[in-house]
């Protein structure tokens, strides 16, 4: 149908509702949650690549000691390098939104595991997985963008080695019985140069090297960790969010309703 007997169609119907209607228009009822909602904070997202005014800066190019180790690790020109130790942050976070800017080393050296590896680790247990993954085979669920030895990333979106990347992190921190078992698994979004690479995975447990992973019971609110794996890799812009639902107060009901 070309798009000029559409438009005749429609007026037709709209007209004839009209006339149908005419004179006994029932009026429409908008629909109310009835949930009494808190104001959003106002957050300023600053520029664009800028950080929110509501973002704890873990690193702002100028030091880090705002980390554990950090003094470990070279910083020049705005950038911090990985050096003989990991670091983790002095303060522990949970449920959390976390950015980091990466670049694997522009002389490339080594192969597999061995070029351009790191890690951010959530909470010091889940890593996901830094590497030189540009034309670098290694295995699947190992390459940039993995949660390690669990998911591979849905897509290889990787910048040439030198460039640097960025990591958008959404994590939902696991829970956990006082008996140690898991009431409910951690789950992440993962977004690598703002494309999804994660989606909302279950964590299967901590990400070992040398064994299939397992949950341990932890805190509420653990450092996050930057490994040290020998190559120079560096980082800049490093900020995090707690995240914290919205909560509203349902209304009371009338009556059981059965
Ligand atoms: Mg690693």
């Amino acid at each position: 149908m070309s798009s000029i007997r559409r438009v005749a169609s429609w007026g037709l119907i709209v007209g004839a509702a009209a006339a149908a209607g005419a004179g006994t228009v029932a009026a429409v009822q908008e629909y109310k949650s009835g949930i009494v909602w808190p104001e959003p904070p106002v957050v300023d997202p600053g520029p664009p690549g800028g950080v929110p005014s509501d973002a704890i800066v873990l690193f702002d190019g100028k030091d880090l000691s705002k980390w554990n180790g950090g003094d470990q690790w070279e910083v020049k020109d705005g950038y911090a390098v990985v050096r003989k130790t990991d670091i983790t942050t002095k303060e522990a976070f949970g449920d959390c939104q976390l950015h980091v800017e990466f670049a694997t080393p522009e002389v490339v050296k080594g192969s597999g595991q061995g070029r351009g590896n790191s890690g951010v680790f959530l909470m010091n247990h889940y890593e996901v997985q830094v590497l030189d993954s540009y034309g670098n085979k290694t295995y699947f669920d190992g390459q940039c963008g993995a949660i390690y030895k669990e998911s591979p990333p849905m897509v290889n979106v990787c910048r040439k080695p030198g460039e640097w990347q960025t990591y958008d992190i959404v994590f939902e921190a696991p829970r956990f019985g006082a008996d140690g078992k898991v009431e409910k698994p951690a789950y992440i979004t993962v977004l690598q140069n703002g494309v999804v690479v994660q989606n909302h995975f279950e964590i299967l447990g901590d990400t070992y090297y040398d064994r299939p992973p397992a949950y341990t019971k932890h805190r509420e609110r653990e450092p996050i960790r930057l490994q040290n794996h020998g190559n120079p890799v560096k980082y800049r812009n490093i900020w995090v969010r707690d995240l914290k639902p919205i909560v509203g107060k349902k209304p009371a009901t009338s009556g059981s309703g059965g």
